[in-house]
């Protein structure tokens, strides 16, 4: 039987999948709902596991113009506590990312279309059937889905714990907010939330801010109504963003974020947030996308079937999603969140353990990848 694979969504993990089966030979089909690039709702902090895995799969994020960021800062009202990152890190735009991703998995000889919803994923016999919102259909052996923050109607990922909601702007900061930023990411802690600042490419800033759900309606609801709450409860929050000009007409937003979810073993191939949602303030979802696109596509090469692959992924990632789900209720809960600050500020070896352990698992190893040329290494994840 000819082995065709397909893939839904073309976000990191849609794309590092597409780039590995073209690298390999086989031709898969890529098919993303935006037309053009895209704003999403992210952070856009990109951990060293993510630049490796961008750079293994040809895309360098320091050449598309992303900012160098080593420190991280914790901020509790009028409190601030500052720490090294234990890994080099980046600022960049998703809309340069995806874009140079997608680009990328053209080059390397998937078919990408783009401008295309999927609605409906059902089987006809040994073939999945992939329904457009369009009415066309196509089929495939295969279908790694890698939809993201994005549920298909019948394949919903069922979680029973809260729900957050996710919010973006970018700005264009006045000096001061450039100079406080530079080098740094900035979380401030509100209760129920954080809010996330740092600069990224173009000299421009983003906020993004994690909520849950219930507390985002208490807070009336609105990106307007919960910025004024989190700067009345942290006047430097206030303070950096006055004066500081949005740049998008409208916030950007998700709801129904399952912080925690991990996919149990299903016959279709789950990559990135479809098989393991881990809370924001990691800082660590683009590298999980990117590598369980990787390794699903490995997977399916050496014809390993859909659940093996998702136990695997699932045992991984296990540790550090148990951490982050940890320290993600820690900072949000109002009643643990004064404690927070001063810990760092005593223990600054403790932020930069919890940086490290919330990372993908085992020691990144950089060993010489026989399919590429020499000097671009492959992402390995040893004991
Ligand atoms: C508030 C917030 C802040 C975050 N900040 C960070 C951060 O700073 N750093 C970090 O590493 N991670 C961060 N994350 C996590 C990160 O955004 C995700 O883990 C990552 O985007 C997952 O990649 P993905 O490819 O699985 O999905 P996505 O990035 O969501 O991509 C999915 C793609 O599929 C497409 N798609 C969706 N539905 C369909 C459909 N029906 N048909 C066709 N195409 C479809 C979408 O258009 C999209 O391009 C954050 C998450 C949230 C909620």
């Amino acid at each position: 039987m000819r082995r065709d694979a397909l893939i839904v969504g073309g976000g990191p993990a849609g794309c590092a999948a597409a780039i590995t089966l073209a690298r390999a030979g086989c031709h898969p089909t890529l098919i993303e709902r935006s037309n053009g690039p895209t704003d999403k709702v992210c952070g856009d902090f990109l951990s060293v596991d993510s630049i490796q895995h961008a750079r293994f799969l040809g895309v360098d994020p320091i050449e598309l113009g992303a900012v160098p960021i080593s420190r991280v800062r914790l901020i509790h009202r009028d409190r601030v506590a500052e720490s090294e990152l234990p890994f080099m890190a980046v600022g960049l735009s998703r809309r340069v990312l995806d874009e140079a991703l997608l680009d990328q998995a053209r080059h390397a000889g998937a078919i990408v279309h783009t401008g295309k919803e999927v609605r409906r994923l059902t089987r006809d016999g040994s073939k999945s059937i992939v329904v457009l919102a369009d009415g066309n259909a196509l089929s495939a052996g295969t279908v790694f889905l890698a939809t993201g923050k994005h549920d298909i109607r019948a394949h919903a990922r069922a979680w029973s714990g809260p729900r957050a909601v996710g919010l973006k702007m970018y700005f264009d900061p006045r000096n001061e907010l450039a100079r406080i930023l530079e080098g740094a990411t900035e979380l401030t802690l509100f209760p129920g939330g954080y809010a996330g600042m740092q600069s990224v490419e173009g000299g421009r800033v983003v906020l993004c801010i994690a909520v849950h759900q219930k507390a985002f309606k208490q807070y009336g609801g609105t990106w307007a109504l919960l910025t004024r709450a989190i700067g009345q409860f942290s006047p430097r929050f206030a303070e950096i963003l006055s004066g500081s000009r949005p740049l998008l007409p409208n916030p950007l937003a998700i709801a129904g974020v399952p912080y925690g979810y991990r996919s149990p073993p299903l016959s279709l191939f789950c990559l990135g947030d479809q098989a393991a949602v881990i809370p924001s303030l990691t800082g660590d979802g683009m590298a999980i996308a990117l590598h369980s696109g990787l390794s699903a596509a490995r997977a399916w090469i050496a014809h390993q079937d859909a659940p093996a692959y998702q136990r695997t992924l699932g045992q991984a990632l296990a540790p550090q999603m148990r951490l982050a789900g940890w320290l993600h209720r820690a900072g949000v809960n109002p009643g643990f969140q004064p404690a927070v600050v001063p810990l760092m500020r005593f223990f600054p070896s403790l932020t930069r353990l919890a940086a490290a352990r919330t990372r993908l698992p085992g020691r990144l190893s950089l060993l010489p990848d026989p399919t590429r040329p020499s000097g671009i290494s492959s992402p390995h994840w040893g004991q």
